[in-house]
Protein backbone atom coordinates (compact mmCIF):
# COMPACT_ATOMS: atom_id res chain seq x y z
CA UNK A 1 0.00 0.00 0.00
CA UNK A 2 1.42 3.48 -0.73
CA UNK A 3 1.27 5.67 1.67
CA UNK A 4 -0.92 9.12 0.74
CA UNK A 5 -0.07 12.27 0.02
CA UNK A 6 -0.47 15.39 2.24
CA UNK A 7 -2.33 18.84 0.82
CA UNK A 8 1.28 20.68 0.78
CA UNK A 9 2.64 17.80 -1.24
CA UNK A 10 -0.34 17.25 -3.64
CA UNK A 11 -0.58 20.92 -4.41
CA UNK A 12 3.29 21.15 -5.32
CA UNK A 13 2.70 18.21 -7.73
CA UNK A 14 -0.28 19.73 -9.17
CA UNK A 15 1.62 23.37 -9.54
CA UNK A 16 4.19 21.65 -11.48
CA UNK A 17 2.25 19.64 -14.04
CA UNK A 18 -0.02 23.15 -14.43
CA UNK A 19 2.85 25.42 -15.11
CA UNK A 20 4.67 23.36 -17.56
CA UNK A 21 1.62 22.42 -19.28
CA UNK A 22 1.45 26.43 -19.61
CA UNK A 23 -1.35 27.50 -17.23
CA UNK A 24 -1.43 31.43 -16.67
CA UNK A 25 -2.54 30.59 -12.82
CA UNK A 26 -0.78 26.99 -12.24
CA UNK A 27 -1.05 28.25 -7.97
CA UNK A 28 -4.22 29.00 -8.08
CA UNK A 29 -6.17 26.37 -10.57
CA UNK A 30 -4.43 23.72 -8.51
CA UNK A 31 -5.56 25.05 -4.86
CA UNK A 32 -9.47 25.36 -6.44
CA UNK A 33 -9.03 21.57 -7.97
CA UNK A 34 -7.57 20.06 -4.76
CA UNK A 35 -10.11 22.42 -2.83
CA UNK A 36 -13.00 20.64 -4.42
CA UNK A 37 -11.36 17.16 -4.85
CA UNK A 38 -11.48 17.07 -1.14
CA UNK A 39 -14.70 18.89 -0.29
CA UNK A 40 -13.15 21.57 1.70
CA UNK A 41 -12.83 25.92 1.65
CA UNK A 42 -9.60 26.33 -0.02
CA UNK A 43 -8.47 28.81 2.88
CA UNK A 44 -9.00 25.86 4.92
CA UNK A 45 -6.74 23.70 2.59
CA UNK A 46 -4.22 26.35 2.75
CA UNK A 47 -4.23 26.43 6.37
CA UNK A 48 -3.74 22.74 6.39
CA UNK A 49 -0.83 21.80 4.49
CA UNK A 50 -0.04 18.58 6.95
CA UNK A 51 -3.88 17.06 5.97
CA UNK A 52 -3.36 13.84 4.12
CA UNK A 53 -5.26 13.41 1.00
CA UNK A 54 -7.71 10.14 0.58
CA UNK A 55 -6.87 8.01 -2.28
CA UNK A 56 -10.29 8.48 -3.88
CA UNK A 57 -9.82 12.66 -3.20
CA UNK A 58 -6.11 12.43 -4.74
CA UNK A 59 -7.93 9.94 -7.69
CA UNK A 60 -10.32 12.70 -8.43
CA UNK A 61 -7.57 15.55 -8.09
CA UNK A 62 -5.14 14.13 -10.60
CA UNK A 63 -7.88 13.26 -13.17
CA UNK A 64 -8.69 17.18 -12.89
CA UNK A 65 -5.44 18.24 -13.16
CA UNK A 66 -5.33 16.14 -16.40
CA UNK A 67 -8.33 18.05 -17.78
CA UNK A 68 -7.02 20.97 -16.90
CA UNK A 69 -3.50 20.54 -18.34
CA UNK A 70 -5.14 19.73 -21.51
CA UNK A 71 -6.74 23.26 -21.61
CA UNK A 72 -10.31 22.90 -20.26
CA UNK A 73 -11.29 25.62 -17.74
CA UNK A 74 -10.91 25.28 -13.73
CA UNK A 75 -14.82 26.27 -13.90
CA UNK A 76 -16.22 23.71 -15.85
CA UNK A 77 -14.06 20.93 -14.24
CA UNK A 78 -14.64 22.01 -10.53
CA UNK A 79 -18.60 22.77 -12.40
CA UNK A 80 -18.93 25.88 -10.53
CA UNK A 81 -17.97 29.55 -10.79
CA UNK A 82 -18.09 32.30 -8.80
CA UNK A 83 -19.87 35.41 -9.89
CA UNK A 84 -20.57 38.46 -7.62
CA UNK A 85 -20.19 36.93 -4.61
CA UNK A 86 -22.50 33.77 -5.87
CA UNK A 87 -21.46 30.42 -6.67
CA UNK A 88 -22.81 29.51 -9.93
CA UNK A 89 -22.90 26.59 -11.56
CA UNK A 90 -21.24 26.44 -14.79
CA UNK A 91 -20.78 23.47 -17.81
CA UNK A 92 -20.32 23.27 -21.53
CA UNK A 93 -23.77 24.36 -22.07
CA UNK A 94 -22.77 28.41 -21.15
CA UNK A 95 -20.31 30.66 -21.39
CA UNK A 96 -18.42 30.73 -18.27
CA UNK A 97 -19.24 34.16 -16.05
CA UNK A 98 -16.42 36.48 -16.54
CA UNK A 99 -15.43 39.16 -13.53
CA UNK A 100 -15.96 41.71 -16.26
CA UNK A 101 -19.73 41.02 -16.23
CA UNK A 102 -20.19 42.30 -12.56
CA UNK A 103 -20.03 45.77 -13.39
CA UNK A 104 -22.97 45.34 -15.67
CA UNK A 105 -25.07 43.83 -12.76
CA UNK A 106 -23.78 46.73 -10.71
CA UNK A 107 -25.10 49.30 -13.19
CA UNK A 108 -28.55 46.88 -13.39
CA UNK A 109 -29.01 47.35 -9.52
CA UNK A 110 -27.97 51.02 -9.34
CA UNK A 111 -30.90 51.51 -12.23
CA UNK A 112 -33.51 49.76 -10.62
CA UNK A 113 -33.08 50.90 -7.06
CA UNK A 114 -32.36 54.75 -8.44
CA UNK A 115 -36.53 53.89 -10.23
CA UNK A 116 -37.90 52.34 -7.35
CA UNK A 117 -36.71 54.53 -4.62
CA UNK A 118 -37.15 57.88 -6.42
CA UNK A 119 -40.57 58.71 -4.94
CA UNK A 120 -43.17 56.91 -3.19
CA UNK A 121 -44.67 54.33 -5.47
CA UNK A 122 -48.69 53.86 -5.56
CA UNK A 123 -50.68 51.27 -5.26
CA UNK A 124 -50.93 50.93 -8.83
CA UNK A 125 -47.62 51.89 -10.46
CA UNK A 126 -46.68 49.16 -12.55
CA UNK A 127 -43.61 46.58 -12.22
CA UNK A 128 -40.38 47.53 -13.79
CA UNK A 129 -40.13 45.39 -16.62
CA UNK A 130 -36.48 44.05 -16.76
CA UNK A 131 -34.62 41.44 -19.66
CA UNK A 132 -31.94 39.60 -19.86
CA UNK A 133 -30.51 39.23 -23.70
CA UNK A 134 -28.73 36.16 -24.17
CA UNK A 135 -28.39 34.94 -20.60
CA UNK A 136 -26.67 32.40 -21.30
CA UNK A 137 -25.69 30.46 -17.97
CA UNK A 138 -28.50 33.36 -15.86
CA UNK A 139 -25.20 34.77 -13.89
CA UNK A 140 -26.67 38.86 -14.80
CA UNK A 141 -30.52 37.98 -13.97
CA UNK A 142 -29.92 35.46 -11.11
CA UNK A 143 -27.42 37.69 -9.64
CA UNK A 144 -29.96 40.66 -9.92
CA UNK A 145 -32.84 38.65 -9.12
CA UNK A 146 -31.16 37.51 -5.65
CA UNK A 147 -30.37 41.22 -4.79
CA UNK A 148 -34.05 42.43 -5.77
CA UNK A 149 -35.08 39.84 -3.21
CA UNK A 150 -32.67 41.12 -0.60
CA UNK A 151 -34.03 44.58 -1.36
CA UNK A 152 -37.63 43.78 -0.82
CA UNK A 153 -38.41 44.98 -4.75
CA UNK A 154 -39.69 41.65 -5.66
CA UNK A 155 -43.57 42.86 -6.22
CA UNK A 156 -42.33 45.50 -7.99
CA UNK A 157 -40.14 44.10 -10.53
CA UNK A 158 -40.51 41.91 -13.71
CA UNK A 159 -37.87 39.83 -14.56
CA UNK A 160 -37.39 37.78 -18.19
CA UNK A 161 -34.38 36.22 -19.52
CA UNK A 162 -34.15 34.88 -23.04
CA UNK A 163 -31.81 32.91 -24.68
CA UNK A 164 -31.24 30.95 -28.48
CA UNK A 165 -29.64 28.23 -26.88
CA UNK A 166 -32.00 25.91 -24.79
CA UNK A 167 -29.12 24.38 -23.36
CA UNK A 168 -28.20 26.97 -21.49
CA UNK A 169 -31.15 28.61 -20.70
CA UNK A 170 -31.84 24.98 -18.71
CA UNK A 171 -28.58 25.82 -17.04
CA UNK A 172 -29.89 29.35 -16.23
CA UNK A 173 -33.17 27.76 -14.59
CA UNK A 174 -30.84 25.36 -12.27
CA UNK A 175 -28.90 28.36 -11.40
CA UNK A 176 -32.32 30.15 -10.54
CA UNK A 177 -33.39 27.39 -8.83
CA UNK A 178 -30.07 27.30 -6.63
CA UNK A 179 -30.29 30.53 -5.93
CA UNK A 180 -33.77 30.03 -5.06
CA UNK A 181 -35.55 33.31 -7.32
CA UNK A 182 -36.64 30.78 -9.91
CA UNK A 183 -40.21 32.18 -8.79
CA UNK A 184 -38.55 35.82 -10.06
CA UNK A 185 -37.60 35.59 -13.52
CA UNK A 186 -39.24 33.83 -17.04
CA UNK A 187 -36.76 31.97 -18.74
CA UNK A 188 -37.98 32.32 -22.48
CA UNK A 189 -36.30 30.86 -25.70
CA UNK A 190 -35.94 33.29 -28.35
CA UNK A 191 -33.56 35.17 -30.61
CA UNK A 192 -32.66 38.41 -28.62
CA UNK A 193 -35.97 39.79 -27.44
CA UNK A 194 -39.23 37.58 -27.23
CA UNK A 195 -42.17 38.08 -29.59
CA UNK A 196 -44.41 40.80 -28.72
CA UNK A 197 -47.21 38.80 -26.94
CA UNK A 198 -50.78 39.61 -28.70
CA UNK A 199 -53.95 39.32 -26.52
CA UNK A 200 -57.28 40.51 -26.05
CA UNK A 201 -58.08 42.63 -24.55
CA UNK A 202 -54.91 44.35 -26.80
CA UNK A 203 -52.38 45.12 -24.07
CA UNK A 204 -51.36 48.85 -23.87
CA UNK A 205 -48.62 50.30 -26.18
CA UNK A 206 -45.80 49.92 -23.49
CA UNK A 207 -47.12 46.58 -22.02
CA UNK A 208 -44.33 44.83 -23.99
CA UNK A 209 -41.66 47.21 -23.64
CA UNK A 210 -39.19 46.92 -21.08
CA UNK A 211 -37.54 49.50 -18.72
CA UNK A 212 -34.48 47.94 -18.70
CA UNK A 213 -32.94 46.16 -21.55
CA UNK A 214 -29.29 44.26 -19.84
CA UNK A 215 -27.20 41.69 -22.49
CA UNK A 216 -24.16 40.37 -22.41
CA UNK A 217 -24.01 39.31 -26.10
CA UNK A 218 -21.32 37.73 -27.97
CA UNK A 219 -18.88 40.23 -29.17
CA UNK A 220 -15.40 38.82 -30.25
CA UNK A 221 -14.89 39.41 -33.42
CA UNK A 222 -14.88 36.22 -35.53
CA UNK A 223 -11.05 36.24 -36.66
CA UNK A 224 -10.45 36.81 -32.98
CA UNK A 225 -11.70 33.42 -31.64
CA UNK A 226 -8.87 31.71 -32.18
CA UNK A 227 -6.34 33.98 -30.69
CA UNK A 228 -8.70 33.19 -27.18
CA UNK A 229 -6.35 31.29 -24.65
CA UNK A 230 -7.61 28.08 -24.63
CA UNK A 231 -9.67 27.39 -22.27
CA UNK A 232 -12.32 29.36 -24.53
CA UNK A 233 -12.08 26.52 -26.98
CA UNK A 234 -14.25 24.45 -24.39
CA UNK A 235 -17.26 27.51 -24.54
CA UNK A 236 -20.01 27.24 -26.67
CA UNK A 237 -18.73 29.19 -29.88
CA UNK A 238 -21.95 30.68 -30.53
CA UNK A 239 -21.41 32.50 -26.67
CA UNK A 240 -18.90 34.25 -28.67
CA UNK A 241 -18.72 34.88 -31.77
CA UNK A 242 -19.37 38.17 -32.86
CA UNK A 243 -19.14 38.58 -36.62
CA UNK A 244 -17.06 40.18 -38.75
CA UNK A 245 -16.52 43.02 -36.51
CA UNK A 246 -17.82 41.52 -33.30
CA UNK A 247 -20.87 43.91 -33.18
CA UNK A 248 -22.86 42.02 -35.38
CA UNK A 249 -25.85 40.65 -32.90
CA UNK A 250 -25.39 43.77 -30.46
CA UNK A 251 -26.43 46.03 -33.82
CA UNK A 252 -29.15 43.37 -34.18
CA UNK A 253 -30.44 44.35 -30.56
CA UNK A 254 -29.65 47.95 -31.75
CA UNK A 255 -32.12 47.93 -34.12
CA UNK A 256 -34.62 46.23 -31.80
CA UNK A 257 -34.55 48.81 -29.36
CA UNK A 258 -36.83 51.47 -30.90
CA UNK A 259 -39.96 49.27 -30.36
CA UNK A 260 -38.93 47.43 -27.03
CA UNK A 261 -37.65 49.63 -24.84
CA UNK A 262 -40.16 52.22 -22.68
CA UNK A 263 -39.20 56.35 -24.06
CA UNK A 264 -37.59 56.68 -20.30
CA UNK A 265 -35.52 52.82 -20.66
CA UNK A 266 -32.37 52.48 -20.64
CA UNK A 267 -30.19 49.47 -22.40
CA UNK A 268 -27.09 48.42 -20.49
CA UNK A 269 -24.86 46.40 -23.15
CA UNK A 270 -21.05 44.53 -22.44
CA UNK A 271 -18.88 45.50 -24.97
CA UNK A 272 -15.31 44.50 -25.77
CA UNK A 273 -12.72 47.02 -24.39
CA UNK A 274 -12.06 48.27 -27.95
CA UNK A 275 -15.41 48.68 -29.18
CA UNK A 276 -16.67 51.87 -27.60
CA UNK A 277 -16.15 53.61 -30.54
CA UNK A 278 -17.79 51.50 -32.85
CA UNK A 279 -20.69 50.84 -30.55
CA UNK A 280 -21.24 54.98 -30.46
CA UNK A 281 -21.21 55.09 -34.40
CA UNK A 282 -23.55 52.16 -34.19
CA UNK A 283 -26.20 54.25 -31.68
CA UNK A 284 -25.92 57.14 -33.99
CA UNK A 285 -26.38 55.28 -37.22
CA UNK A 286 -29.23 52.87 -36.27
CA UNK A 287 -31.19 55.20 -33.14
CA UNK A 288 -30.21 58.53 -34.31
CA UNK A 289 -30.98 61.67 -31.10
CA UNK A 290 -30.38 58.37 -28.88
CA UNK A 291 -27.63 58.67 -26.17
CA UNK A 292 -24.83 56.04 -25.71
CA UNK A 293 -22.07 56.59 -22.69
CA UNK A 294 -19.92 53.79 -22.20
CA UNK A 295 -18.71 52.79 -18.40
CA UNK A 296 -15.23 51.29 -17.37
CA UNK A 297 -15.48 47.90 -15.75
CA UNK A 298 -12.87 47.22 -12.31
CA UNK A 299 -10.04 47.13 -14.61
CA UNK A 300 -10.96 50.44 -16.17
CA UNK A 301 -11.39 49.05 -19.55
CA UNK A 302 -14.85 50.43 -21.62
CA UNK A 303 -17.29 47.78 -21.11
CA UNK A 304 -20.64 48.30 -20.77
CA UNK A 305 -22.70 50.75 -22.92
CA UNK A 306 -25.67 52.76 -21.63
CA UNK A 307 -28.29 53.50 -24.18
CA UNK A 308 -31.34 55.58 -24.06
CA UNK A 309 -33.57 56.90 -26.28
CA UNK A 310 -33.75 60.72 -26.73
CA UNK A 311 -36.10 62.80 -23.87
CA UNK A 312 -39.30 63.45 -24.80
CA UNK A 313 -39.07 67.14 -24.99
CA UNK A 314 -35.73 67.93 -26.16
CA UNK A 315 -36.03 71.85 -24.95
CA UNK A 316 -36.84 70.57 -21.40
CA UNK A 317 -34.51 68.46 -18.84
CA UNK A 318 -33.63 64.38 -19.16
CA UNK A 319 -36.66 62.41 -18.78
CA UNK A 320 -37.53 61.68 -15.62
CA UNK A 321 -36.92 58.23 -14.04
CA UNK A 322 -40.00 56.21 -14.06
CA UNK A 323 -41.67 56.63 -10.34
CA UNK A 324 -40.40 60.56 -9.87
CA UNK A 325 -43.47 62.14 -11.47
CA UNK A 326 -44.98 64.46 -9.23
N1 LIG B 1 -15.17 38.99 -22.47
C1 LIG B 1 -15.30 37.71 -23.10
C2 LIG B 1 -13.98 37.19 -23.60
O1 LIG B 1 -13.15 37.95 -24.04
C3 LIG B 1 -16.27 37.75 -24.26
C4 LIG B 1 -17.63 37.64 -23.77
C5 LIG B 1 -18.64 37.87 -24.84
O2 LIG B 1 -18.44 37.70 -26.03
N2 LIG B 1 -19.79 38.26 -24.40
O3 LIG B 1 -13.72 36.01 -23.53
Amino acid sequence: MTSLATVGESLRDGIELLRSSGSESPRLDAELLLASAIAADRTALLAHPEWQVGSDAAASYRAALIRRSRGEPVAYIRGLKEFYGMAFMADRRALIPRPETERLVELAEREVGRRLTAAPRGADARQLRIVDVGTGGGAIVVSLAAWVRRRGFAPDVELIATDASPDSLQLARENAVAHGVADLVDFIEADLLPAASGGSPPAPPSAGRFDLVLANLPYVPTDAIGGLPIAASFEPRAALDGGPDGLAIVRRLLERLLASLNVDGIALIEIGADQADRVREAVMGQLPGWSCDVERDLSGQPRVARIRPAPRDPAGPRAEPLGAAR
